[in-house]
């Protein structure tokens, strides 16, 4: 059995530092009325918990926390669901342990 401590991957994503280009999320959900199957999927595959569910059930991103991991990416931009694209040059994350 391992000594070495557990570390869980909300506490790693801890350290990362973003940048946050105010007003140019690089990430846009498509406006809808009901969530398809994809956007729910969101509200539990992306690691950095960008997606939520508002008030009037429909899917929200935040993307000042995102890793740039592509999850999303590759889930919903197909469908039209979402609009993806890299931060501007100088925002985004800063991964502070490679
Ligand atoms: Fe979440 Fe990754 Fe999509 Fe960023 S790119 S919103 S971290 S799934």
């Amino acid at each position: 059995m391992s000594t070495e401590p557990s570390v869980r991957v909300e506490d790693k994503l801890f350290y990362n530092r973003y940048l946050v280009d105010v007003g140019r999320p690089h990430i846009r959900v498509r406006a809808h009325k009901k969530p398809s199957r994809e956007l729910l999927a969101l509200l539990k595959i992306c690691p950095a918990r960008c997606y939520e569910l508002n008030d009037s059930g429909q899917v929200e991103v935040t993307v000042d926390g995102c890793v740039e991991c592509g999850t999303c990416r590759v889930i919903a931009e197909p469908t039209g669901d979402i609009e993806w694209s890299y931060p501007r040059g100088g925002y985004g994350v800063l991964f502070k342990f490679g």
